[in-house]
């Protein structure tokens, strides 16, 4: 978890990596499929191009069809996913059917002032349309409004980690796998 641009996409696939499951993220998905020009794509895009979240029930139908794929059975680095309230009770269901466990929420902190900076430059680089001065404001509100508050569901849980997102990346990986325990490869 983390605010939008504070690096969660870059970590997610290194941390997914070393344990050998796939990095799911619900942005990926929702893009490829906007760009597919599908069904699914169609409802999501008019939320994403404002910033505002795709509604609970298509985000859930399709996170449920996703970790129901054989690459996911030995686990899964959900990436944006859960951003609601009630994506974190559908989730609990969802694992309770599958047999899996939350081992561990992974929270990066970044100062807000450089957050608009580095989403206006991935902008640039990758060219997606919700990166906009306007869109990348208000994605931080819903963030702050819609997310934020799942952060102490799951303290109380025990299992969050909270991980500075500054600097470097091998640097906030580095702080990731030292938060999990973990001896990476290298
Ligand atoms: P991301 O790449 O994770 O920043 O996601 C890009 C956009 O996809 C978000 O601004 C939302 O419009 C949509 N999205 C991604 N994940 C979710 C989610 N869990 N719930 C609702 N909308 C989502």
């Amino acid at each position: 978890m983390g605010p939008p641009g504070a690096g969660k996409g870059t970590q997610a696939k290194v941390v997914a990596e070393h344990f050998g499951v796939p990095a799911i993220s619900t942005g990926d998905i929702f893009r490829a499929n906007v760009s597919r020009g599908t069904a699914l794509g169609k409802k999501a895009q008019e939320y994403m191009d404002a910033g505002e979240y795709v509604p609970d029930e298509v985000t859930n139908l399709m996170v449920r069809a996703r970790i129901d794929e054989p690459d996911a059975e030995p686990g899964f680095l959900l990436d944006g996913y859960p951003r609601t309230l009630s994506q974190v009770e559908e989730l609990d269901g969802m694992i309770r059917h599958t047999g899996h466990e939350l081992d561990a929420v992974v929270v990066l902190t970044v100062d807000p002032d450089e957050i608009v900076g580095r989403l206006l430059q991935r902008a640039e680089v990758e060219g997606r349309a919700d990166d906009t001065e306007d869109v990348v404001r208000r994605r931080q509100e819903v963030y702050g409004e819609q997310t934020e508050p799942l952060i102490g569901v799951y303290r109380r849980r025990g299992i969050v980690h909270e991980i500075d997102g500054m600097g470097p990346v091998d640097e906030v990986t580095k702080r990731i796998f030292d938060a999990l325990d973990v001896v990476p490869q290298s």
